[in-house]
């Protein structure tokens, strides 16, 4: 049957989720700092609060999608400070360091209820289709609880380990992910540059040992993959500013861990330098027009 649901974050992804976790029958109570993004999800149905204390009263679930680490530690400790129902299990959607999921997992237990992490892989259009991939951390009993909410969002709710691994496994990925866009946007300027033709070359590259999803399915170069952002002016699409907040998780932990991640660290390098150049809401893929220009 229906669930009460908490929702704490509407952006890009968080107003998503909540469309499909209501499209699935079950009651929202959402909160966003955002008046604007309030009013969007109770014209689709939800219920507003102004107070997330009195939110987590209502939940038997809370879902929080929010920006950073400060963010949603600080969103949990005012939440709960007071007390909390022992029932709700807590869910952060969102992509922030593993270190401190560990740390408001503690908080939430040395309260009384459950917390997990579950961030997600699919961007905006798997919010939107609901067929997000959950990295879930926390244990068997946590994830069987949480489970059959989170498919009402996504489609592969993966049980990565303790709190904090679907953390570990979402910056892992999305460290890979950095790394080939820039291989891939170098590749492509250079084979460019050598006077290939940009589609010839893509072809071989996607069905060469060259090829990934950055050459394939969200080609850097303009004309090619026609759902690519490339063909919008670099508009819409997986942030740079994200991708760059994605790295500097990545490195923190890898220093934390004494982990060599020479490729992780000089690709977060230069999409910092992008973000000083202003390109911060351009998609990443935008690494192929700065190197385009570039001549040295
Ligand atoms: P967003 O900036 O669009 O949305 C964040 C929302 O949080 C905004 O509506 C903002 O008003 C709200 N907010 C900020 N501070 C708040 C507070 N103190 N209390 C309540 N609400 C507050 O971001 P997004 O793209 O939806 O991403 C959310 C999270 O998901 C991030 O951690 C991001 O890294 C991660 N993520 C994003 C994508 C993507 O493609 N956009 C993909 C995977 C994961």
């Amino acid at each position: 049957g229906g669930k009460n649901i908490g929702f704490i974050g509407l952006g890009n992804m968080g107003a998503h989720m909540v469309s499909n976790l209501m499209n699935k029958g079950h009651t929202l109570h959402v909160y966003d700092i955002s008046e604007e993004a309030c009013r969007n999800m109770e014209k689709k149905g939800a219920k507003v609060y102004s107070d997330t204390v009195k939110l987590a009263s209502q939940s038997e679930f809370v879902v929080t999608m929010l920006p950073n680490n400060d963010i949603v530690s600080d969103t949990y400790h005012k939440m709960v400070q007071d007390g909390v129902r022992k029932d709700t299990i807590f869910i952060d959607s969102s992509t922030i360091d593993p270190n401190v999921v560990k740390s408001v997992q503690k908080y939430i237990k040395s309260k009384g209820a459950r917390f997990v992490d579950a961030p997600v892989s699919g961007g905006v259009p798997g919010a939107e289709a609901a067929t997000l991939t959950f990295m879930v951390g926390g244990t068997t009993e946590e994830y069987n609880a949480v489970k059959g909410i989170l498919e009402c969002m996504g489609k592969r709710i993966v049980h990565c380990g303790d709190y904090g691994m679907g953390q570990a496994a979402k910056l892992c990925n999305n460290m890979m992910l950095g790394i080939s866009m820039i291989g891939t946007a170098e590749t492509m300027n250079l084979a460019i540059r050598l006077g290939l033709n940009p589609k010839t070359f893509m072809e071989i590259l996607n069905s060469s040992t060259g090829r990934c999803w950055s050459s394939e399915a969200y080609n850097p170069v303009p004309g090619l993959v026609p759902t690519a952002p490339a063909n919008k002016d670099y508009a819409g699409g997986f942030s740079t500013a994200l991708i760059t907040k994605d790295l500097g998780l990545a490195s923190g932990v890898a220093t934390a861990s004494n982990t060599p991640i020479a490729l992780g660290g000089m690709a977060h390098q230069i999409y910092r330098t992008l973000n000083s150049k202003g390109l911060g809401n351009k998609d990443f893929s935008i690494i192929y027009d700065f190197l385009k220009n570039e001549k040295n």
